[in-house]
């Protein structure tokens, strides 16, 4: 996110604050309640620049999070029980809890959570970052450019060294590698571009192993999704492999674990990752809902887009429950994008 960006919804979350705005905005914006994404889940910082900082809530906000939401009477229920809630129509004060990527202190640090406040939730699954195919690339770089004074591109990317040696050359360095990697390295070729800057010697964060999945699956708050194969950009792949992609990270998760996955989160979610078209393959994948990483709240609207679910993101940058409350009225979102509806 640029910090012109944050700097705006910052501001809105403190001004409709302030204001009392946000109440006073009532059922009429915040819905049927909400889906909420997480990432990480960890107590333990990670050294860094801080790019992936959003990424990342400590258990301690988790916990505080589930239990001001209790306060406020929302009821916290399944992706499956989301999916039919929606159909009804009702409204009341409903929330389901998405965790993408499995990272591992999903299963260490974030499960204690879940089982003290009998919050069921669900982890949405890319098969390579499991098996280590592929990396958490958005890692890599940071951890790249922390490790070194200057980062040169491979042969097969054309393009002058980065310097990186001090704390602001370092910030710009990750900034256009960032830049690269989504937007000029082609998807398929991430992981070699990677391999031959030396990103698998850099640390990452690690992953759920596929026992850890399967125990999550069998656990009785749990629910195990699907989030691509290769945790790739679907709108920049061309329909047949995009299609690949989805259904067959529902293939290799079913193998493994013996579940085939319902749900499905679009890698990224944002306006250049899901389109008509990935809400299209979502459904010939099989999936019966799918999240996107859009702002929003949920409506009675959405059960005609069960593919293209937005969702309230606790991020790493804003811990704090008055935020969190503003967020879960609708306010945001209806600032953000004038809009009371988010779908695409
Ligand atoms: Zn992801």
């Amino acid at each position: 996110m640029t910090d012109n960006r944050e700097r705006l919804r910052r501001f809105v979350l403190n001004a409709s604050r302030w204001s009392g705005v946000a109440r006073m905005a009532g059922s009429h914006l915040s819905g049927l309640g909400a889906i909420l994404m997480l990432h990480s889940v960890t107590a333990v910082p990670r050294a860094g620049l801080g790019l992936n900082d959003h990424l990342s809530v400590t258990p301690d906000f988790l916990d505080r999070a589930i239990a001001d939401m209790k306060r406020a009477g929302f009821s916290f229920i399944s992706l499956d029980e989301m999916v039919e809630h929606l159909a009804t129509g009702r409204r009341c004060k409903l929330a389901t809890i998405t965790l993408d990527d499995a990272y591992l202190d999903n299963f260490t640090e974030a499960l204690p959570v879940f089982e003290s406040h009998d919050t069921p939730f669900a982890i949405f699954v890319a098969p390579g970052l499991i098996d280590g195919t592929v990396q958490a690339w958005w890692e890599v770089v940071e951890q790249l450019v922390m490790m070194r004074d200057e980062v040169a591109l491979p042969p097969t990317v054309e393009g002058a060294p980065f310097v990186s040696s001090s704390p602001a050359e370092k910030l710009v360095a990750a900034r256009h590698l960032c830049e690269l990697m989504t937007a000029r390295v082609p998807e398929t070729m991430r992981q070699a571009v990677l391999d031959e800057m030396g990103g698998r010697q850099v640390d990452t964060s690690a992953f759920m192993s596929w026992d850890d999945i399967a125990a999550v699956s069998r656990h009785a708050l749990g629910t195990i999704g699907a989030h691509t194969i290769h945790h790739h950009n679907l709108a920049r792949l061309d329909e047949e492999l995009a299609l690949i992609e989805m259904r067959g990270s529902a293939d290799v998760i079913a193998d493994m674990i013996g579940i085939r996955p319902r749900h499905f989160a679009y890698p990224y979610g944002h306006a250049q990752a899901v389109g008509d078209r990935e809400i299209r393959l979502a459904g010939e994948a099989g999936f019966v809902s799918a999240v996107t990483t859009r702002h929003g709240t949920l409506h009675p609207e959405h059960r005609e887009h069960l593919h293209a679910l937005p969702r309230i993101s606790l991020n790493g940058r804003y811990q704090d429950i008055g935020h969190l409350r503003t967020m879960l009225t609708g306010f945001t979102t209806f600032a953000n994008s004038r809009r009371r509806v988010v779908t695409l």
